[in-house]
């Protein structure tokens, strides 16, 4: 029977949650997968069909930090900057992402979020807006990376209410020794959000606490926290040694060593890692003078850096991430795929939809080369982006 609308990929290797197969084919039906096989598909399969010549057939990859591209960003608070966003991050091989804000004054940062609620609402024709990562304004001033300290605050409920409002909030990135933050770590776990920590000086014992509260998650990890030490373990020996964080890692070569990330991966096994982006209005573009967040940033040979010298976001694309911590861990891809498709979508509570290749799941699939190069995107059974 036929189905209008139907999509069949065919002759791929198909990487599903359980392993991956040659020769596999997969059939999209009203947006999800509807089946999936080996072999050579049943004749009456599909309105349209697909020979992927032996190609890898992988979930969409799930970007949970992603500040903007092509010269746009998350705080300019436009559908239009979110859509650009949306369309540049699919044609590398993303299917969902959060936008996510910078320590801003409190209009500027209700109005990003008024808008990503807006936005995620209609079509992108691009990768799916899932949310907000919130990342500040409440940060450690001395640790503060690129985030302006102008604007960093202690947690006020007056404000972060006003957030949760918007409907928009999915993550939060906090720091867990400012104040007020125990409540707001409370407030958003009750309110479906996720709680990390980032851009902090917090001792071992107060990332306890937070974990006890509901943190779940660490950002960009090794970056704006304080380096390990053997005494004092800190942000960085709560986040490799408790079971309960996940932590995000930004497998550009720039902001951690490869030597690191295989010793992240190691010490927390590849089930707890989220590989992020935090791609900055630069991501796309040649170098020159970008924004983030209001910042000035310069952007020479792909590395984005304020004034003063600090890392400033990345201009990293998740598909270069996922191949840069394969070389840096020697997995294969089978096994690093996780960590930039099922482990950020369970992070979300969204893996019953997202994040693997499995029978009624949404159809967020991409078609990659053998260097991780892609070439095609589908976003709920919509080809969005194809070479
Ligand atoms: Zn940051």
């Amino acid at each position: 029977m036929r189905v209008t609308g139907s999509f069949l990929f065919h002759n791929a290797r198909v990487h599903t949650e359980d392993g991956s197969f040659e020769r596999g084919w997969v059939l999209v039906e009203g947006g999800r997968i509807a089946r999936i096989g080996r072999g050579v598909p049943p004749p009456e399969s599909a309105v349209e069909s697909t020979d992927l010549q032996g190609q890898a057939l992988l979930p969409g990859l799930v970007d949970l930090h992603a500040h903007g591209a092509l010269g746009h960003d998350t705080m300019d608070a436009t559908p239009e900057a979110l859509r650009e966003m949306a369309r540049f991050y699919a044609r590398h091989g993303v299917t969902g992402f959060l936008a996510t804000t910078m320590s801003s004054p409190p209009l500027p940062i209700l109005a990003a979020l008024r808008n990503v609620a807006e936005v995620m609402h209609a079509p992108t024709r691009g990768a799916a807006l899932l949310g907000a990562h919130v990342e500040g304004p409440h940060l450690d001033v001395e640790r503060r990376g690129c985030q302006d300290p102008a604007h960093m605050r202690p947690a006020d409920p007056d404000e972060y209410r006003r957030w949760f409002e918007t409907g928009a909030v999915a993550l939060l990135t906090l720091a867990p020794e400012v104040p007020g933050s125990q409540e707001m770590i409370r407030y958003a776990v009750e309110h479906s959000a996720v709680v990390a920590a980032g851009h902090t000086r917090a001792s071992y014992e107060q990332m306890c606490r937070a974990v006890k509260l509901g943190l779940t998650q660490v950002t960009h990890l090794f970056n704006a926290m304080d380096p390990l030490h053997h005494r004092q373990p800190g942000a960085v020996g709560a986040a490799l040694s408790l079971d309960a964080l996940s932590c995000q890692l930004i497998a550009d070569n720039v902001h951690i060593h490869p030597a690191v990330l295989k010793l992240a991966v190691r010490a927390k096994g590849v089930e707890r890692i989220i590989l992020i982006t935090d791609a900055m209005a630069g991501a796309g573009m040649p170098d020159g003078q970008y924004s983030l967040g209001g910042l000035a940033v310069t952007v020479r040979q792909g590395v984005a850096r304020t004034a003063d010298g600090a890392l400033a976001g990345s201009t990293l694309t998740l598909e270069r991430g996922l191949a840069n911590i394969i070389a840096a861990t020697g997995l294969s891809l089978q096994q690093a795929l996780p960590m930039a498709t099922l482990n950020p979508a369970r992070a979300l509570g969204l893996d019953a939809r997202k994040g693997s290749i499995a029978v009624g799941k949404d159809a967020d699939l991409i078609v990659v080369d053998a260097e991780l190069n892609v070439v095609l995107t589908m976003v709920t059974g919509e080809v969005i982006h194809r070479l």
